[in-house]
Formats: structure tokens, sequence, C-alpha cells
């Protein structure tokens, strides 16, 4: 029953079934329970109101043949229902209950009782506004205007043309007891609509809140580079964008590092691709760990990376720079390979006053052939 409930109630999660690839085999069988199950849950609602109508029988109030003709009109509905449902007639709509279809059905039936047995008419109107509130948790707003205004229509028709008495017997006491359990039961299904319809809230709110996590992580994925996990390029470049615009209106220091391994393509040749790709995500794993939290660092390119330091004057960069350069060359890279050495070499610039990005990014790119020039393991300040 949950999961009928759910699926029924959460249009989301049922437009979404309804885009992209066909559904699996698994999935229409699921379709095809949670139908079963609303339809068997409508066919025992058709039964418990012909038991009331036996009880109004019982007290004269109305001819006995009108229960069980109940009773088996609300059968053949939901048995032909199911049957339509198990041969997979349902699934080539875009709404799978059917729900509009079913509701006007449901209508002619509860028309046709009160013109039938008008003397216990209010109780199949009762029942009516109870379907149509429930079709209407699941309808469009559309479908929910076309059905209730057919509704309007049918009863219009039924009160104008026939002069027939719709009643609520109450006369006798049995009377009164079966009037009395017809509106407990139409409180008692109201209640139930109240609290599928809370469900519907809740589950709508949980799949908004899991759409909110898988956007946000997407986000991530996109931002970070697959195989440092450092932030790619398009992002770092954002960030340094946001920096400097900050800089600028803080007046605050504010560095850039372009880093660039040494001789990285002897590395590749002698050590092999994936080694080289080994060596780039351990220099990226250390240069995590030796900055500060507000540092920005992302992969411009190949063996290339960018590091943003806020708040961070041209010595403290230099220092900065300088001790991961020692860093990266005292660590023990022979766990990768005997006799691996890996050294960095950097160009470090410091904002200027209007500088732009463009610019203190060729500065530091300057520096960094200076710094290669020079024979590499070293920093070089623009
Ligand atoms: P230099 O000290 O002048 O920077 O020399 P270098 O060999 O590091 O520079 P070069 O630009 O000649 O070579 C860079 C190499 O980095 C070549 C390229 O195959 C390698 N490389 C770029 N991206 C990756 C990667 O993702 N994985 C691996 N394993 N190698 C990469
Ligand atoms: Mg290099
Ligand atoms: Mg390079």
């Amino acid at each position: 029953m949950a999961t009928a409930a759910s699926s029924f109630l959460n249009p989301i999660a049922a437009e979404l079934e309804g885009v992209g690839p066909k559904p699996t085999a698994k999935a229409l069988a699921r379709r095809a329970r949670q139908r079963r199950q609303i339809l068997v849950m409508i066919g025992a609602s058709y039964l418990i109101d012909a038991a009331l109508l036996m009880i109004y029988a019982y007290a004269g109030t109305i001819p006995a043949t009108i229960g069980p003709a109940f009773a088996v009109c609300g059968l053949i509905f939901v048995v032909g229902s199911i049957a339509l449902s198990e041969l997979g007639f349902n699934e080539r709509f875009r709404d799978h209950y059917l729900v509009a279809p079913q509701s006007i059905i449901n209508m002619v039936i509860m028309l046709a009782f009160i013109w039938i047995a008008p003397e216990v008419g209010v109780m199949f109107l009762c029942t009516l506004f109870v379907v149509f509130s429930f079709s209407s948790l699941r309808s469009t707003p559309q479908q929910t205007a076309m059905v209730w205004t057919a509704m309007a229509f049918g009863l219009a028709a039924l009160f104008l043309l026939t002069d027939k008495p719709i009643a609520m017997p109450h006369g006798s006491y049995i009377e009164r007891f079966a009037t009395m359990t017809v509106f407990i039961l139409t409180i008692g299904r109201c209640m139930f609509i109240g609290i599928f319809s809370s469900a519907m809230r809740q589950s709508l709110y949980k799949s908004g809140v899991d759409l909110k996590e898988a956007y946000k992580r997407i986000e991530e994925l996109s931002e970070l580079d697959d195989l440092t996990g450092s932030l790619n390029r398009r992002c770092i470049m954002g960030v340094l964008d946001e920096e400097i615009a900050r800089a600028h209106r803080n007046q605050a220091p504010f560095s850039v590092a372009l880093i660039d391994l040494d001789w990285f393509k002897r590395i590749n040749d002698t050590y092999g691709h994936p080694t080289g790709d080994e060596v780039l995500r351990t220099f990226a794993i250390t240069v995590f760990a030796n900055v500060r939290p507000i540092d920005k660092f992302g992969r411009y390119g190949g063996e290339e990376f960018l590091l943003l330091l806020p708040d961070t004057s041209d010595e403290g960069a230099a220092r900065i720079l300088d001790r991961l350069r020692a860093i990266i060359a005292d660590l023990d890279w022979s766990a990768f390979s005997p006799g691996m050495q890996v050294t960095i070499s950097a160009g470090v610039a410091t904002l200027k006053p209007n500088e732009t990005p463009d610019i203190i990014l060729a500065r530091a790119d300057s520096a960094l052939y200076a710094a290669k020039a020079r024979g590499r393991n070293r920093i070089a300040s623009a």
C-alpha cells in the first residue's frame, strides 16, 4: 500500500518515469502492481457501500436488489480495469493510472444509482465527492477542472431532468444507524485523503531534497579534474576572476603561482604513463595537504597547475611556494620506482592595482619560464 501510495502521489517520480528510456520489465511490473493495489482498494470501497445499501434494504428504504447491483457494477469496473491494466493497456497512456477516465466511469455509476435509488441518493453523492477528491490528487489541473465540471453537469442534469427526491433517510432507527455510518465512513475517507496528501507533500519534499543533492553532486563532479581531484581549468579560471575582483575591492594582497612538474615527459618515458598519472595525483595530494583552506588549487593543463593565494603578499607567496617545492623534492618517490626523483618549478606573481587575470597569469608564466631557464627545481617571482 505504501509503495502504491507514494507512486500514485508522487508526480515528480511519475514524470521522471515517463521520460528517458522505456521503462524496464521490472518497472512495468511494479506499476501494474501499484495499479492493482489501488483498484483493489476501490473494489473494497464498493463492497462496503453495498453492505450499507443492504442495511437500508433491511430497513425497507430501498429494494433488496440495489446493494448487490451496486456491488456487481463496482466489481465489473474493478475487474475490467485490472484486466486492462494486466494486459498492459494502461501503459499506452502518459497517465498510466487513467485517473480521468476512471473518475468519469465512477461518476456515471454513482449518478445512475442516485437516479435508481434517490431515497439514499446523498450516500452516492458523498462517495462521488470522495472519489473525485482522491483522483484530484493525481490529476493535472486540466483533468481536475474537466472531471469536476463533468460532475457539475451530471448533477445538474440529474436534478433538473428528474423530479425524484434525492434524500438521506433517517426515519427509523436502522435508517438513522445506516445514515450515521455513511457520514462517518465519508469522514474516514476524507481523513484518508488528507493523510495521503500529506504523504504526497512529504514525498515531494524528499524528491526536492534528493534532486538538490544530486544537482550539487553533479556540480561538484563537473568542477573537479578527474585525475587529480583538483579544480579543473574552467573552474580555477572562474575562481581566479572572482578572487582578483575581491582582492581589488578589498585592496587585499593576492598572489598566484603557476607550478609545472620538471622533466615530466622524461618521467612518463622512463616509468610509463600510468606511473606519470600516479605522480600527478601524489603531487596534487601533497599540495592539498600543505596549503591553507582559503587557497585554491586547480589543474591548468597537462602537468601544469595554478595555485591561488588570497591575502598573500609576494614574500609570503615565495615562501609558501619554496616550502612546497622543498616538500615535493624531499618526498620519497622511490616508492613508485627505485631512483625516481620529482621536482617542480613555479612562477609567482602578486596582483598589482587594476591588473586583470590575463596579465597576472602572463607574468606568472614568464616567471615560470625564468625558473625553468635557471635550472628547474626552483621558484621565480615576477
Ligand atoms: P619541463 O621541465 O620543461 O616542464 O619539461 P616537461 O617534460 O615536463 O615538459 P613537456 O611539456 O615537454 O612535457 C609535459 C609532459 O606531460 C608531456 C605529456 O605527455 C605529459 N602529460 C600531460 N598530461 C599528462 C597526464 O595527464 N598524465 C601523464 N602521465 N602525463 C601527462
Ligand atoms: Mg613540465
Ligand atoms: Mg608543462
